[in-house]
């Protein structure tokens, strides 16, 4: 039996098809080894020259190591945007107060990029081309490919480049949003596999995040509490879809998660901006998300993965309603024609058994053998709306 959900925040409704896990070999592994014979890795520590120069550059969180660093940032050499040059943060409305532009990206009208910023290589080509920047986090020097198989101190040190970054674009006038996302396997996109995340920066807010912007401060407006606190109330008093509870953050698979096995991580507390976390909170949050991919890819063998985190836009009022989170997307399933052409999703696993089998991955340790498909369904219990 199917049943369908109100995903409130994305406007739009999902789909559980349970049965369609049953199909045989419905998640073939899709990863695919990019590897070429003799590659040289560009990320490995000895092979800096591969890459443009470092922007943030972090030592080793042991003295004992004899790596050079631990994390590097540089920009990508092949970024996804037109590039905004200098990527410092020049001023080039001049004093410190000064507004930006009136292309706000939170305002009603589709923004456009200011006509008068320079770029080093040319306009863009249409209006909805932006420029922006797009770096690379190089999350250890040796060649690991996950980032559970970083030390816990090491792991933070990522987090902390990637609040590094995001508080340096931040200050940068012409820069009015930024994403940090990774993409794990060739199934989620990945061309590397050395462990990487990628951070873009954009000169205008993305329609889709505007979009959940409005609708969260409108939610506000409406109910005097925020979506994410009152969404966070219910996950915390059902239990059934939580996956970790740690001081400072919850992770649960959302009441309407489009995709299988999708888990959000929230802080408890409402904070727009992921750069203004704390060292402490920093530290929690980094063991919470190598403890849910450790479970995934206990679950699942090969995994391939995205994840992304989400802070406010900059422009004024970015701040309003917006809750910082990360999102973790197993690459389970394939977006297919119903999806594409109806933007309404079919998930054939429902939230509350995702979650029962990521928490029971967490108690039990990783798996001698993972399995290529979704664990057998079980039969669903009721669990009351998030609403
Ligand atoms: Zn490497």
């Amino acid at each position: 039996m199917s049943e369908s959900r109100y995903d409130w925040l994305h406007d739009r409704w999902v789909v559980f098809a349970p049965q369609r896990a049953a199909r045989p070999d419905e998640f073939r592994d899709r990863f695919q080894p990019a590897r070429r014979p003799g590659f040289t890795c560009p990320f490995c520590a000895g092979n800096e020259r591969e890459t443009p120069p470092a922007i943030l550059s972090l030592p080793p969180s042991s003295p004992r190591s004899k790596q050079a660093w631990q994390v590097r940032v540089v920009p990508n050499r092949y970024p996804a945007l037109e590039s905004l040059s200098p990527l410092t943060s020049a001023r080039p409305w001049g004093d410190e107060g000064q507004q930006t532009p009136a292309n706000s990206g939170l305002d009603e009208k589709i923004p456009s990029p200011a006509a008068d910023l320079e770029s080093p290589i040319s306009v863009s080509p249409s209006p909805q081309c932006t420029r922006g920047i797009h770096e690379v986090i190089i999350e250890t020097p040796e060649h690991l490919e996950s980032l559970t198989q970083l030390a816990r101190e090491d792991a933070q040190l990522v987090f902390r480049a990637m609040r590094q970054r995001l508080t340096a674009l931040r200050a940068n006038h012409r820069l009015h949003y930024a994403v940090v996302f990774k993409n794990v396997g060739a199934a989620a996109g990945a061309s590397l596999s050395h462990s990487h995340s990628q951070l873009i920066s954009t000169d205008f807010v993305p329609p889709n995040i505007r979009r959940v912007s409005r609708r969260l401060q409108h939610f506000q407006q409406q109910h005097q509490t925020g979506y994410f606190e009152q969404a966070l109330e219910q996950e915390l008093k059902h239990g059934d879809r939580l996956v970790a509870h740690s001081e400072f953050f919850v992770a649960f698979v959302p009441y309407a998660s489009a995709l299988p096995y999708f888990v959000t991580i929230l802080p408890k507390t409402r904070q727009p901006r992921f750069e203004e976390s704390s060292d402490l909170e920093l530290a929690d949050f980094s063991e919470v998300v190598q403890r849910i991919l450790l479970a995934m890819e206990s679950t699942f063998a090969e995994l391939a993965y995205n994840f992304i985190l989400h802070t406010s836009p900059f422009d004024a009022g970015g701040d309003q309603a917006f809750h910082w989170r990360m999102e973790i997307v197993p690459r389970l399933t394939q977006v297919a024609g119903f999806e594409w052409g109806t933007d309404c999703y079919i998930n054939p696993v429902l939230p509350e058994y995702a979650a029962e089998v990521l928490r029971e991955a967490m108690e039990t340790g990783p798996a001698q053998d993972s399995p290529t498909t979704l664990p057998l369904l079980k039969q669903r219990t009721n669990s009351p709306a998030v609403s």
